[in-house]
């Protein structure tokens, strides 16, 4: 059973227990659903990149801020589909595409989406799209296309938000996340430590996103690369014991969720990250850029697999693939 009622005091719990117990329970969890040794392998594609209107102070990609990003319009189809080839090619089962939209508007730059949607899934990939917030009928038409997940992070807590984006609320955020919902489109979530958040934000993010019903199908957790230009460029590193908790916690909390290691490998050395798949992270970004920040390449990602024993899942696994519908 599933649990969604999570209260701050149940995670505390678990968050605030002795790390090698902590990371010993979540393994234990991780084994009891999930084949632990199964990696998913996802790439992270920017289609359109750059130039966004909004404040996210983390983000190298928002126009406010002077940062070596340069601003790209939308990619063309084709573009797409033999990166997503290349991908798929690497090992990859699921292509992410991301926007650097404030939100989706009904125009040929989504039509053109709408088609770089259909053109992959037919690849047999898992795909999932973040464009920025949306309403429920552009989430049904992504899911005719044949999308699979949808990615809208909640970031941090709600208390915390405001410091870190003044351009949209958190309830924003969750509304974009019901709509995805409701067209039945898989839901990925998460966050990022190290914007100069407390331990009680950590939680509250983690209870936000274990309470959703069904959990988040999908939950990144992202260390902040701290890009020179943005208002968080001199933030400190984060500790790896940090992110190994917040992995372990997650994991417990959402037994079945793919825990994603994301943002901020390039800083983990093997160890690192061998110790969040023990925590129970069951994903990781590949490919050498990560939207705009540098990422490991899939041939160092490979040469990890095989020391630790690792294989990459299988697009769709224990799913139905979506079928593109009312496109033709
Ligand atoms: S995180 Fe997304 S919404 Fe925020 S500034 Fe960057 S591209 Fe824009």
């Amino acid at each position: 059973m599933m649990k969604h009622n999570w209260t701050v005091e149940d995670i505390e719990a678990i968050y605030d227990k002795p790390l090698m117990e902590l990371i010993y329970e979540a393994a234990t969890v991780h084994r009891q659903h999930n084949a632990y040794a199964e990696v998913q392998i996802s790439s992270l594609i920017s289609i359109k990149t750059g130039g966004c209107p909004e404040d996210c102070a983390y983000c190298p990609q928002a126009a406010r801020y002077n940062t070596h990003v340069k601003a790209h319009k939308l990619m063309e189809v084709e573009e797409v589909v033999e990166t997503a080839k290349k991908a798929k090619a690497g090992g990859s089962s699921r292509l992410c595409m991301g926007a650097a939209w404030r939100e989706v508007r009904d125009n040929r730059d989504f039509d053109k989406v709408l088609e770089m949607v259909k053109q992959v899934n037919a690849l047999d990939m898992e795909v999932c799209c973040t464009l920025g917030m949306l309403n429920y009928e552009q989430a049904q038409k992504l899911a005719d296309a044949g999308l699979y997940a949808y990615n809208h992070n909640v970031d941090t807590s709600e208390d915390y938000y405001d410091e870190i984006i003044t351009t949209r609320t958190y309830q924003d955020r969750l509304k974009t996340l019901e709509n995805v919902r409701k067209a039945n489109l898989t839901i990925c979530s998460g966050g990022i430590i190290g914007l100069g958040e407390s331990r009680k934000d950590r939680i509250g993010m983690l209870k936000v996103l274990s309470n959703l019903q069904p959990h988040p199908e999908s939950v990144p957790i992202n260390t902040l690369v701290r890009v020179p230009g943005t208002p968080l460029e001199d933030q400190p590193k984060v500790p790896v014991q940090d992110l190994v908790r917040m992995i372990a916690t997650a994991r417990i909390l959402m037994p079945k969720t793919v825990v994603r290691l994301s943002a901020g490998r390039m800083e983990m050395s093997l160890s690192d990250q061998a110790l969040c798949f023990m925590a129970g992270a069951n994903s990781i970004f590949a490919g050498d850029q990560l939207l705009t920040t540098p990422n490991p390449d899939f041939q160092e990602d490979k040469q990890m697999f095989d020391i630790l024993g690792l294989q990459p899942r299988k697009a769709f696994k224990d799913v139905e693939k979506p079928e593109p519908s009312k496109l033709s």
